[in-house]
């Protein structure tokens, strides 16, 4: 989940460049045709921020359905190659989830039910696995209009929305990882939901939390939390200071507060309890010379 500009692409460019090309003559003669209806749907999508439930789309052949998501799938030519310059210049964080490793792109609106965006630079967005876990989910609710938030348009993701309920057994080798809101009141909160259930979720986020990185803490808790690993025995206050400059550090290298590793920390942060255990797991493992207990 992560606020990003929206691209500078002059699409209509684009699309002029791409039906005005001779050589493609598969797809060419249905998308000149219907160029200026695309067109207009751009300035649509634009004027309505990407918003689903405002979006009207029109009726679309079959035939410039197959052609407009063709010309996505094979972009070869050169009138499409902008694709694969915003496929190849990831970032480090999934827009669309807050994971890592954004290497493919996501239609924000599914281009098999929008076919008229499936090539508009404003509906593509660089997203990791979550792209084909999320299939074609956009809409929940109509009475709340809840539905997947858009990273170039929405504002919602550039404030922390979400953190962690952490609940472990005793010894701390079990864990439970929950994800919680932070603004319930936030005026987009049913689609913050929508979402996260949706998106987020699916993307694994509960697994990364419960295993992947709580492991590494019980494990490796000096490569865990950032600073750890040079200092000796800690005061509870102290572990907390740098678990709070590592939640900072995340924050400010992933460009967003809602990334994974940071949604983690400032879960931690709000479980005393995790903390206490940290503080006790750290100076033990110092004490033992770095040897898991
Ligand atoms: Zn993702």
């Amino acid at each position: 989940m992560k606020k990003l500009p929206i691209p500078v692409q002059n699409d209509d460019r684009h699309l002029i460049r791409l039906t005005s090309n001779d050589a493609l003559t598969s797809i060419n003669p249905c998308l000149r045709i219907n160029q200026n209806s695309i067109k207009m749907q751009y300035r649509n999508y634009i004027q309505e921020r990407g918003n689903a439930w405002n979006i009207i789309p029109n009726v679309v052949s079959e035939e410039l359905k197959k052609s407009l998501i063709n010309s996505y799938e094979n972009r070869q030519e050169d009138e499409l190659k902008f694709i694969k310059n915003m496929r190849d210049t990831h970032d480090e964080i999934c827009s669309m989830c807050g994971g890592k490793f954004p290497w493919s792109l996501d239609h924000v609106l599914p281009k098999s039910d929008y076919p008229e965006w499936a090539i508009f630079s404003k509906n593509l967005v660089p997203a990791c696995r979550c792209n084909i876990r999320r299939g074609t989910a956009l809409k929940g609710n109509p009475i709340t209009r809840a539905r997947v938030l858009h990273p170039y348009f929405d504002d919602a993701f550039e404030t922390r929305q979400i953190s962690c309920l952490i609940s472990t057994n005793n010894d701390f080798r079990w864990v439970k990882v929950e994800i919680v809101y932070l603004q319930p009141n936030h005026p987009e909160i049913n689609s913050i939901k929508y979402h996260v259930e949706n998106i987020v979720k699916r993307s694994g986020i509960e697994k990364y939390l419960s295993r992947t990185l709580w492991c590494k803490l019980v494990n490796q808790p000096g490569l865990a939390i950032r600073g750890l690993f040079e200092k000796g025995s800690l005061t509870e206050l102290k572990i907390k200071e740098l678990i709070e400059q590592d939640l900072r550090w995340n924050d400010s290298s992933s460009g967003t507060l809602n990334n994974w590793d940071s949604i983690f920390l400032y879960g931690i942060l709000n479980s005393p309890n995790v903390l206490a255990f940290i503080t006790q797991h750290h100076n033990k493992f110092v004490r033992n010379g770095g040897v898991p207990t």
